[in-house]
């Protein structure tokens, strides 16, 4: 049967296809205050007339501010890279208003089993965040915030006071501004005034890469738990300051399907969450199901998306105490599409999200004590189970790292976890643990459901499908060594004090009078040692790098510096000595890097400083190929990496630009998962023969292999299933899902001497894995720097067929073509900026590419 909204599309097609005025969208037999502006007031078109751009969508909100402050407030969160407001409306009653402060402490007083208690939950508001079209090509979320919002500041009667005297609404219209307006451009623009519904018109297409990310072309989607970006971090803090019992996440999903709300899949649930949580959830579903029904709207629930992965806003909720609700509507993508179910106009996408929005305020409305009870048991409960853990604490930390080891205590900082200091240095799990620069997370605190899941390894799976990825144990992620520690290792002494703020680190120069006349060191150790490197290098300074160990006499003793010390010679520089202890002070401070400054270049043992193991580093000169074909995820990484991390620019190459560019220019290359169809390979072969360094993730190497640039030999899975076998039709998409890999984390062995392992410690690399590109380790004995042994798997799921493909296979392998380096990384070292242990090895290949032995390489 079709759906009757379709139907009556159909029946009344001008009033369907044409702009719609607010009758269409709104609840009959309310009445509204006329004094409130319409969306078409302020924004000049109807609601779904056009996609509202977020300019005007925040001029909308402050007009609704304005105009009705006894209900509405309206605050900035703070803004995005491209400088748009992230604003929230925070709506509730005129008595609610009034005394909001007091509303806020004792409702996250609820969190706070030590206070819970003591709170009347019959008399407190349910506080309930509405959040819009994370992904920007998803539009019609956030243009039903429009409609929210005049409904919620407008609307008159019994019914609304009841809402707003019950209800805390915090309306976020757009969790993504930049990816939104860079959508809505694309589709207003494309508009015509006789809309054309043909999926293959250009409205319907976005060009590369469209409008679903943030600016560096990540998915926020995935960033609520590792937070690296803006948006997220700005939109925490307030999460957190509100505590919400209820998050709703509007998305769209493919064209030809209904409406989607949860409960997902229930064996994909993540096993940290509480079965209570998916009961509401469902007891929510009632709500959507019979305001959904009553507006003719089809939809589906269960057979698809999964509360398993934290970092997505519909799940992430569920780790703090509240119950996120992930909506999927039908896309129109553009203003009107013919699709599977006939033609789909963006207003009734709007509507539906609209109609859900008020299903879940009034869920909320009639379900308010029993959230609130369970947001005050998911803590005391966490307080329980926690106080019987085996496992008392984690410790964690890098000596040699200070900067990474912080950057991971403001992490968890961010997600209210307590960090404390460690107070005596001590040993567990083959770690030392140093008293300075180490940290614990005892774990019989309130947040110990998500402290379990960002420091536990998962091996145990009830389901092996997953829409996203299957563990992200974050000390592995971070490169950090860290260790459980049980009641016998957590004695009183060992924790320090409470950390209110990430700690600070500083560095400068250290040794003598601090500036030298012959050289200086600083170990490559530091996140931030590159940086430092390439801000040295733009100011001109000539570096060296170490590629042996040595040892130094210093303050009356001795000490070693490691393979991939950055030595920077004080006569062998175009600039005076006092310029270059200017710039190298100011260099170490800006990336907390202590830097030694040396007297004498005689060594105790080792390489004397003007040996030939040191070896001069080359600035680095990058680009890499952008756009059509290449995974926009994987490309933004390395942009947001080598742009807000490290301060390294980056040319982005179209192919079409590639092919007709001077390629002289650069000295590295990158290219990560993609097609290339349309590049010149033998441009960039003898791109590469002439002295360039290539670097390629994962399916790049295997599209440069089957392009005879480089020499590697990929390993193929085994069929999890042979020709024999009769299987059921409907059990396919269970088999075949199995075979992918959706993300898993494998140790790497690494050779430390090996210039793409300086910098590392640890003789297990952590690598994340979400790809089948399985290469055989190289013949020659040297090309292979990162390999897999026998037994990599360190957390996640990965059937049988692909756990045994990956043992023993290579990680990374060097080859030499020419004069030059390519250099194939299996996995993605990057993997959604989060995972900081892998960045060393991507900027390793940046910079001394180009140093390693074309011996090392060789396989002819
Ligand atoms: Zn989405």
């Amino acid at each position: 049967m079709k759906n009757l909204a379709f139907v009556l599309c159909f029946l009344f097609t001008a009033d369907c296809l044409s702009a719609q005025d607010l009758n269409y969208y709104l609840p009959d037999s309310v009445t509204y205050n006329p004094a409130i502006p319409k969306p078409k007031d302020i924004i000049f078109h109807e609601v779904g007339e056009y996609h509202v751009t977020h300019d005007r969508l925040v001029n909308y909100m402050k007009a609704i501010a304005a105009a009705a402050p006894e209900r509405v407030k309206l605050e900035t969160m703070g803004f995005t890279y491209e400088q748009r407001p992230q604003v929230l409306l925070i709506i509730t009653s005129p008595a609610n208003q009034k005394k909001l402060e007091e509303i806020r402490k004792q409702h996250i007083q609820l969190t706070d089993p030590a206070k819970s208690a003591a709170h009347n939950i019959a008399n407190m508001p349910i506080v309930i965040w509405i959040g819009h079209s994370i992904h920007g090509n998803e539009q019609s979320g956030t243009n039903a915030s429009l409609l929210s919002a005049y409904y919620l500041a407008a609307a008159q009667g019994k019914q609304i006071d009841e809402l707003l005297e019950n209800t805390v609404i915090l309306l976020d219209p757009s969790f993504n501004p930049d990816g939104m307006q860079r959508f809505s451009t694309w589709v207003n623009q494309h508009r015509s005034k006789n809309l054309v519904s043909d999926p293959n018109d250009r409205e319907y297409n976005e060009v590369w890469p469209g409008g679903r990310f943030n600016h560096y072309w990540f998915d926020l989607n995935r960033d609520w738990l590792p937070a690296v970006h803006v948006e997220s971090q700005h939109r925490l803090k307030w999460f957190h300051q509100w505590k919400p019992n209820i998050l709703t996440d509007h998305h769209e999903q493919g064209s030809n399907a209904t409406f989607f709300f949860q409960p997902g899949v229930p064996s994909r649930v993540n096993p940290l969450t509480p079965a209570k949580n998916q009961e509401l959830t469902a007891k929510l579903g009632k709500f959507h199901a019979a305001f959904l029904d009553r507006i003719g709207s089809l939809y589906f629930t269960k057979e698809a998306y999964d509360d398993f992965y934290y970092g997505k806003g519909s799940t992430y909720p569920d780790i703090n105490g509240a119950i996120g609700i992930l909506f999927e509507q039908a896309s129109s993508r553009g203003h009107l599409q013919e699709t599977a179910n006939g033609l789909l106009s963006f207003p009734f996408t709007i509507k539906n999200q609209f109609t859900t929005a008020l299903s879940t305020l009034e869920g909320a409305k009639i379900l308010r004590k029993e959230f609130l009870q369970w947001q005050r048991d998911f803590y005391t409960t966490a307080m329980t189970e926690s106080a019987v853990s085996p496992v008392k604490a984690f410790v964690f930390g890098d000596e040699n790292d200070r900067a990474k080891t912080v950057s991971f205590v403001e992490v968890l900082l961010r997600h209210q976890i307590e960090v404390y200091g460690l107070k005596t240095n001590i040993s567990s799990g083959g770690n030392d643990f140093k008293s300075s620069g180490s940290f614990v997370v005892p774990v019989n605190q309130p947040q110990y459901r998500l402290i379990r899941s960002m420091f536990e390894k998962n091996f145990e799976y009830k389901d092996s499908l997953f829409y996203d990825i299957t563990t992200w144990t974050m000390p592995l992620a971070f490169g950090l060594p860290y260790a459980e520690l049980n009641a016998a290792q957590f004695k009183t002494g060992v924790i320090g004090d409470k950390l209110f703020e990430v700690p600070a680190i500083k560095g400068g120069i250290i040794g003598g009078t601090g500036k030298s006349d012959y050289a200086y060191l600083f170990e490559w150790d530091e996140f931030y040692a590159p940086r430092a490197l390439y801000e040295l290098q733009k100011a001109g300074v000539f570096v060296k790098t170490a590629t042996n160990i040595f040892e130094i006499p210093w303050n009356g003793a001795s000490r070693n510096f490691d393979y991939g010390t950055i030595m920077i010679p004080v006569k062998a520089q175009t600039i005076p000595a006092d310029k270059l202890f200017t710039v190298i002070t100011e260099t170490a401070q800006n990336n907390y890097l202590e830097v030694f400054a040396l007297q004498s270049g005689n060594v105790l043992s080792g390489s004397d400083l003007g040996s030939s193991k040191f070896a001069v580093v080359e600035k680095p000169a990058i680009a890499m190929i952008t756009g059509a074909g290449v995974n926009a995820l994987d490309a933004g990484e390395v942009w947001h990496l080598l742009d807000q991390r490290m301060n390294i620019p980056a040319t982005h190459l179209e192919p079409a630009m590639f092919n007709r560019a001077n390629m002289d220019k650069y000295n590295a290359l990158i290219m990560v998962g993609g097609n290339y169809n349309e590049l010149n390979k033998e441009k960039l072969k003898s791109w590469v023969q002439q002295g360039g360094t290539l670097i390629l993730t994962e399916e790049a190497v295997t599209w440069a292999s089957q392009n005879g640039i480089g020499t590697i030999t990929l390993k193929k899975t085994k069929a999890p299933i042979d020709s024999t076998q009769k299987l059921t039709y409907t059990g396919r998409a269970q088999v075949d899902g199995a075979q992918q890999v959706s993300g898993a984390i494998f140790g790497a062995e690494a050779d430390l001497t090996h210039p793409l392992a300086y910098g590392y410690n640890q003789k297990t690399i952590s690598l994340f894995k979400a790809n089948k590109v399985f290469m055989e380790k190289s013949k020659n004995p040297y090309a292979t720097p990162f390999y897999y042994s026998d037994k990599p798997l360190q957390s996640g799921w990965v059937s049988k067929e692909n756990a045994d493909v990956i043992k023993n296979s290579a990680g990374v392998i060097v080859n030499t073509v020419g004069s030059g380096r390519v250099i194939n990384i299996a996995d993605n070292p990057n993997f959604r900026a989060f995972w900081l242990g892998g960045s060393k090895l991507f900027l390793n290949a940046i910079f001394f590419g180009k140093n390693i032995d074309a011996a090392s390489g060789r396989t002819d």
